[in-house]
This record gives structure tokens, C-alpha cells and sequence, in this order.
């Protein structure tokens, strides 16, 4: 089998990482690719998930792997959270597409979700602690939503700043 493609990841603040996601409708050859390239995507970025509006794909599909080994990957399409634990935590997030960048956001604690994998099954699943987390910042990034979106305007100008300042370095 060959390695699959890896896909460039978008960088906030990328105007694309504002669209809401799509429902997934054809569970096929080209979305079980897709979803292989993510997977790649993921792991070689050292990421525990990568939601497909994050490749500048606007459907419902989410890869995650929260485990220390990255043997245990996690496809999550359509999904809905059922539940949420009224019990929240602040903790520090980052994410692959605002690199660099650590801050804390407030979220359940658990969640309970219902989602289909890539053959098109649906299954309900209860998380807490990291993959709950996890989910959710996955989930909003479906909603165009970037985690910094929660930060103070000012802290999220700074960010903006130091990433437009980092891409334009990059590129000279
Ligand atoms: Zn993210």
C-alpha cells in the first residue's frame, strides 16, 4: 500500500477556517481516501485530531487519536453531541492550524456523541477528560469555529499578529 498524500493544512487566520461544515452524504471509495489522508495528515503534524474544514474541506468528518502509541484512530462523521457533562474545565488547547499557540478554554468535562465511521455505521460514544476535549475543539472547528475565537480580542490580535508575521517570514 502506498503512503498516502498528505494534505496542506490551513493557518489561521485563514477566512476558510470560518465555513460551517456540510453533512457527509456518499460514504464511498473518495471519502474512505480522504479520510486516509487525514489520518496522515494528522500524524505526520504530531496532531491527536484534524477536523476536514482544517484541509479546507467542508464536510462533517472528524479524525482523532488521543492515544500515547497513535494505534488508535478515531473517525467521527456527522456527529452530534447528545450530551454534554454540565461540569466544565479550563485547559490548555493548541491546534494544527494555529501553530505554536497554547491557551486555556473552559469545556466539558464529558460528552456523550453519536457519529457514523466511514462505512457509514452509526455508533453513540461516551468520552471524558482529553478525547472529550477533543471533541468538542474538533467539532467546533465543523462549526468554523477556531479555538482563539473564545480568547480575549486582544489576545486573539496578538495571535493574529505573530502568525501573520510567521507566514509572511516564511515566505521571504
Ligand atoms: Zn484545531
Amino acid at each position: 500500500m502506498s503512503t498516502p498524500e498528505l494534505l496542506p493544512i490551513l493557518r489561521y487566520p485563514d477566512p476558510r477556517l470560518n465555513t460551517v461544515a456540510q453533512p457527509v452524504v456518499a460514504f464511498d471509495d473518495r471519502l474512505r481516501e480522504l479520510v486516509d489522508r487525514m489520518f496522515a495528515t494528522m500524524y505526520d503534524a504530531h496532531g491527536i485530531g484534524l477536523a476536514a474544514t482544517q484541509v479546507d474541506v467542508h464536510q462533517r468528518l472528524i479524525v482523532i487519536d488521543v492515544s500515547e502509541t497513535r494505534d488508535q484512530p478515531l473517525v467521527l462523521i456527522n456527529p452530534v453531541i447528545d450530551w454534554a457533562s454540565p461540569e466544565t474545565r479550563k485547559g490548555e488547547e493548541g491546534c494544527l492550524s494555529v501553530p505554536g499557540i497554547y491557551d486555556g478554554v473552559e469545556r466539558s468535562l464529558a460528552v456523550k456523541i453519536t457519529a457514523l465511521d466511514e462505512q457509514g455505521q452509526s455508533r453513540t460514544i461516551e468520552a471524558e477528560d482529553m478525547l472529550a476535549v477533543c471533541i468538542q475543539h474538533e467539532m467546533d472547528h465543523l462549526m468554523g469555529k477556531v479555538f482563539v475565537e473564545y480568547l480575549s480580542p486582544l489576545k486573539r490580535n496578538r495571535i493574529k499578529t505573530k502568525l501573520l508575521k510567521a507566514e509572511r517570514d516564511a515566505r521571504d
